[in-house]
């Protein structure tokens, strides 16, 4: 039952109670009335009585001192008490309106009767003792028959008197019961509304002010613990308590906002930390995986909710090619041209959900997850492409992160171009230009460093002269010289391979450094690498060049000599290759075949 209909039930019941209690208040009261009524009916009765007894009493004594004394102030005392008798009488017509019973009355009636024959015989007495009959009035005043209804009205006066009492004090002793019963009923009444308000006002109190009272305790000191979990039930209440309830309901509102936004700006000031973090070593790569492995290790970290990878454009910028992942990518291809992004189109980035919103890349598949194609840029020129995926649905991550996003891609597309740039100074520096081999001064680094950390260990020099290379220039004009010289150069590299590096040493001179190899080794290696060279037709612009051959020389270290004088030996049996007649393989150690 709700609070409300109990205080509503409480309330009737206590007016009721109240109203019931009043009512028997009242009843009471008219018993006391009552009660006093019969005491006064007896009282008067009772008088009346007494004073007719007396009355009889007083004018027999006077009639009997004046018969004996002759003094006529008795006389006159009888007279007077005369009045006195008939004021009586008068009485005793009133009795009915004081509800005297029919026995009382006849008992009135018959002290009327002996009191008017007591009367009687003392009038007689009187006028006999003023005739002068002293005797006979004696006689009567005295005798027998005065003594008899002088008796006989008062054994009725006493009679009369009992009936009365006997009358009203059963009267009085109902009216006192009726009276104290109601007053009893009324108490009663009384002392259960008093209960059932305090008991109502004790309920209401626990129910609607202790118990919430105490409950707001526990939640305002878990509050005050920053304990915002703390469920605070929504009390709709109008009055101080529902006030406070609300309030404090606010407060946990706030305080969990206040929470929210606290989780917000650290995870934000984490990410920004991260990307920092990220950036700082972007800028320390010195080689393109290092900077992918970078990114790899990071994006996942900033953003775990996106899977991702990083394309570089090709040379030709036709083709983006995949140089580093992370958290495994669903949907887009690993390689694919330019043309298939319309980021990289647009130059902006670009948002692709299975083609919901916005047109769809065709680098990826039909997939309805949110994918975001961030072109890589610097200074004006796209060089790859950031891809982002979502991983869930549930969490999207591609529009809440777009402006990290774009900040993390503008990044890595300027450590990118930075890179590029340095990989090609640093081209410019160590590689020669026609040929894109590693100039001189990268193969004297190399011999110093096999010096300092590979002293000891086996390495076959090859030096490598193109004969009669001037003729090429000579015949077919310097144009001509340079192919003959690139297409040398990219034999020498092919052959290499992973085996050793090929330098330019000058002019259509080469060098070649085959490490961990034997001197018979290298030159199995010369030899093959002569016929490849020898072997192929060379034209040019429509014209037959002819075909090229190659001398070299062989030296070795450490066994035939130290590798201070490797180049120097080399160079030596290459001269003589060239003195034997050319297109020949010459080890310095002295090994010579034709
Ligand atoms: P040999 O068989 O004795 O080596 O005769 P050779 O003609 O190859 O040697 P020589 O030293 O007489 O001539 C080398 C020529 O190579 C001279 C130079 O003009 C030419 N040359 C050097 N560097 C280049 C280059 O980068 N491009 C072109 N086209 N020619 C070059
Ligand atoms: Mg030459
Ligand atoms: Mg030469």
């Amino acid at each position: 039952m709700r609070i409300n209909a109990i205080t509503n039930w409480a309330y009737g019941v206590t007016v009721l109670l109240t109203g019931l209690s009043g009512v028997a208040f009242i009843l009471s009261t008219n018993s006391a009335i009552e009660e006093r009524q019969a005491a006064e009916q007896h009282l008067v009765l009772d008088t009346l009585g007494e004073d007719l007894a007396l009355g009889a009493e007083e004018r027999s004594d006077a009639a009997r001192l004046y018969v004996m004394r002759g003094d006529l102030r008795h006389l006159e005392r009888f007279h007077g008490k005369e009045e006195e008798e008939r004021a009586h009488e008068a009485a005793i017509r009133n009795v009915r309106e004081f509800g005297a019973s029919p026995k009382e009355l006849a008992a009135l009636q018959e002290v009327e009767r002996e009191a008017e024959a007591l009367d009687k015989i003392e009038v007689a007495a009187i006028v006999a003792y003023q005739k002068g009959d002293q005797a006979a009035a004696q006689q009567m005043l005295f005798g027998p028959e005065h003594d008899r209804l002088q008796t006989a009205l008062l054994e009725t006066v006493v009679r009369f008197r009992e009936l009365t009492k006997a009358r009203t004090g059963a009267v009085l002793e109902q009216a006192k019961e009726r009276s104290d019963w109601f007053g009893l009923a009324a108490r009663t009444m009384l002392a259960i509304t008093a209960a059932l308000f305090l008991g109502v006002l004790y309920f209401v109190l626990k129910r609607r002010v202790a118990m919430p009272l105490v409950r707001m305790t526990g939640i305002v000191t878990r509050l005050a613990k920053q304990d915002y979990e703390v469920e605070v039930p929504l009390d709709r209440r109008r009055d101080e308590i529902g006030e406070m309830n609300e309030a404090i309901h606010i407060f946990r509102t706030n305080g969990l906002e206040r929470d929210r936004l606290d989780a917000e700006r650290r995870l934000d000031q984490q990410t920004k930390d991260l990307i920092l973090q990220m950036m700082h070593r972007l800028q320390a790569c010195q080689i393109q995986e290092e900077l992918a492995e970078v990114v790899a290790r990071f994006a996942p970290q900033i953003f775990p909710n996106l899977a991702g990878h990083l394309y570089v454009l090709n040379d030709n910028r036709t083709s983006l090619t995949l140089v580093g992942t992370w958290l495994d990518p669903q949907h887009s291809a690993d390689t694919f041209p330019s043309s298939a992004c319309w980021g990289l189109r647009r130059g902006r980035p670009h948002v692709s959900n299975g083609g919901q919103s916005d047109i769809a890349c065709q680098h990826l598949d039909e997939s309805d997850v949110a994918g975001l194609c961030v072109p890589l840029t610097a200074q004006g020129d796209t060089i790859g492409l950031l891809y982002f995926e979502e991983r869930s649905p549930e969490q999207p991550a591609v529009e809440t992160s777009r402006l990290y996003l774009e900040l993390i891609a503008e990044n890595i597309g300027l450590a990118v171009a930075n890179l590029q740039l340095r990989e090609k100074l640093t081209n410019l520096a160590v590689r020669d230009a026609l040929t894109g081999l590693l100039n001189r001064r990268c193969l004297d680094e190399a011999l110093n460093k096999q010096l300092r950390e590979r002293a000891g260990k086996p390495l076959v020099c090859l030096m490598i002269d193109i004969d009669h290379f001037k003729r090429f220039n000579d015949e077919f004009g310097h144009d001509a010289g340079d192919v003959v010289m690139q297409y040398v150069a990219q034999i020498m590299l092919d052959a290499a391979g992973e085996l050793g590096t090929t330098y330019r040493f000058g002019g259509e001179e080469f060098t070649m450094l085959l490490p961990d190899m034997s001197e018979a080794a290298g030159f199995e290696f010369a030899e093959r690498l002569r016929d490849k060279i020898g072997t192929t037709p060379l034209s040019h612009r429509g014209r037959i060049l002819g075909s090229v051959s190659v001398s070299i020389g062989i030296a070795s270290s450490p066994r035939e000599g130290t590798v201070a004088t490797l180049l120097t030996r080399a160079d030596a049996a290459l001269l003589d290759a060239k003195a034997r007649g050319r297109n020949m393989t010459v080890c310095s150690s002295g090994l010579v075949v034709t």
